[in-house]
């Protein structure tokens, strides 16, 4: 059987997640995500290693950018079949593609006017990696599947889409090929979840696998936190109210923030914290709170018990969800203690670094850190303890408290990934471990060949295997 695996992105790398199948003379693209590390951002420009149109479908495991961001250039350059993807991972990806167009958009614009007023060219002509025209070619695309449905590719390929426990919609993807008497069945893994979180379910698990195409974004560390996400929750509102001060919370707008919405209304309602006012100030992540809402069938039993009860995780006393620029400057006008949760979830842009320039200076305050915070960025200097930064141009002391959770994750933990993969009943013939940095993916590599005696290979960037 000739079964091609290649490798477009996210190899020892984190993001960029792109992956070429193919079998029975079919082109399979699993994920056509945007490369967002400094070191790959040129990649998002070269040309696709295969002319787009040569490629018969695309299968989407989720809607964040580094698995999705790249479909506008997929379509924009030749590709005319489906792009296969669960209902509501359609419908976020609308919403994530269209926000990340609106912002290249604005890049290009603002770049252009630098460049203007210096008198010099940048890197990369000044326009826009798409657009939002672009971006709306896209959505014809997309054909829903369910969960657990078998969608037919044609030449004896079909795909099945499983619960990945991501965040919402996401979905681990089960390929399987039929080729005369011969059979094979690839899964990829796509982003793995943590078990027991409230709003997603627990990842799914399968008994075997022919090729495991496995994320390995904490192949090498836990998630330690002293305490439950519920209680440093607790302490951090009741600690930070007490003394007259805000909670700063910098959010990402899919998953991250609902979650926190989820624990603040169990904490009012288990009257844990007081009922102080809290902010969602986001239009992108109010717009996908009313996704969450209207996909609540699908969310886990914690969430659906809160909503059987006749309350919602996302709307409780309290609570206000500001879409424009006017009601968000009303926050600083607020006398008492409030909750304040906003964009971007690194704090490198967006309304949260006004909100940080309002309190980052007082020591009553508290900047709460619920994700991951990359190098370089604003919220890794404050989360590392910087005495001083710099936003908008304007040096700020950090005088605020900075607490962080790390349970709120949405990947996986090395322990985690170990207990996905002894899930599978027989050993696969190959396992590829991607969306992982170099040196703990090699690690995990060792570790798993040798406790379990399997093949396992971590490729590098445009690597090509056959399968047999
Ligand atoms: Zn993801």
């Amino acid at each position: 059987m000739a079964v091609r695996l290649q490798f477009w992105g996210a190899d020892r790398q984190i993001t960029g997640s792109r992956h070429l199948l193919e079998a029975a003379g079919r082109r399979l693209l699993i994920d056509c995500g945007m490369f967002q590390e400094r070191l790959f951002l040129d990649r998002n420009w070269e040309p696709f290693p295969l002319p787009p149109a040569e490629i018969d479908a695309c299968l989407l495991t989720h809607a964040h950018l580094d698995h999705c961001g790249l479909l506008p250039r997929l379509v924009g350059d030749g590709f005319r079949g489906p792009i296969l993807a669960t209902p509501a991972t359609a419908d976020l990806a609308r919403i994530v593609l269209l926000d990340s167009a609106h912002i290249l958009e604005e890049d290009a614009s603002f770049k252009r006017k630098r460049h203007q007023r210096e008198g010099r060219r940048g890197p990369h002509p000044e326009i826009p990696l798409y657009t939002v025209a672009d971006a709306e070619e896209v959505f014809p695309r997309f054909r829903t599947v369910a969960y657990r449905a078998e969608a037919g590719l044609g030449a004896g390929l079909s795909a099945r889409f499983q619960d990945a426990g991501h965040i919402l919609g996401s979905a681990m993807i089960e390929v399987r090929i039929v080729d005369g008497d011969a059979r094979r069945t690839v899964v990829f893994s796509g982003d793995i979840g943590q078990w027991n979180k409230p709003l997603v379910h627990d990842p799914t698990t399968f008994p075997r696998a022919d090729y495991i195409i496995m994320e390995s974004t904490y192949a090498g560390r836990e998630h330690e936190d002293e305490g439950t996400v519920d209680d440093i929750l607790a302490r951090v509102v009741n600690e930070t109210s007490a003394a007259g001060g805000n909670v700063v919370i910098p959010v990402f707008a899919v998953e991250r923030a609902q979650e926190i919405l989820f624990h603040l209304s169990r904490l009012v309602a288990d009257r844990r914290i007081p009922r102080i006012l809290t902010v969602l100030d986001s239009p992108m992540a109010v717009e996908v709170t009313a996704l969450f809402d209207r996909y609540r069938g699908e969310l886990d039993e914690d969430a659906r018990a809160l909503f059987q009860e006749g309350r919602s995780p996302f709307n409780f006393p309290g609570l206000k969800l500001f879409r424009t620029p006017e009601e968000s400057k009303t926050i600083n006008s607020i006398r008492g203690s409030c909750i304040i949760m906003a964009g971007s979830g690194m704090a490198t842009g967006g309304r949260i670094k006004h909100h940080l320039i309002y309190n980052i200076e007082r020591p009553e305050s508290t900047i709460l850190f619920v994700g991951y915070q990359a190098g370089h960025t604003l919220g890794r200097q404050i989360l590392d303890g910087q005495p001083e930064v710099r936003i908008n141009g304007r040096r700020l002391l950090v005088k605020a408290r900075v607490v962080r959770i790390q349970g709120l994750s949405g990947h996986a933990a090395q322990s985690d990934l170990l207990r996905w993969l002894h899930a599978f009943e027989a050993p696969p013939r190959r396992l590829f471990l991607i969306h992982g940095e170099a040196e703990p993916a090699l690690d995990l590599a060792g570790r798993i060949e040798r406790d379990l005696g399997w093949p396992v290979s971590v490729p590098e960037y445009q690597s090509a295997y056959v399968l047999d």
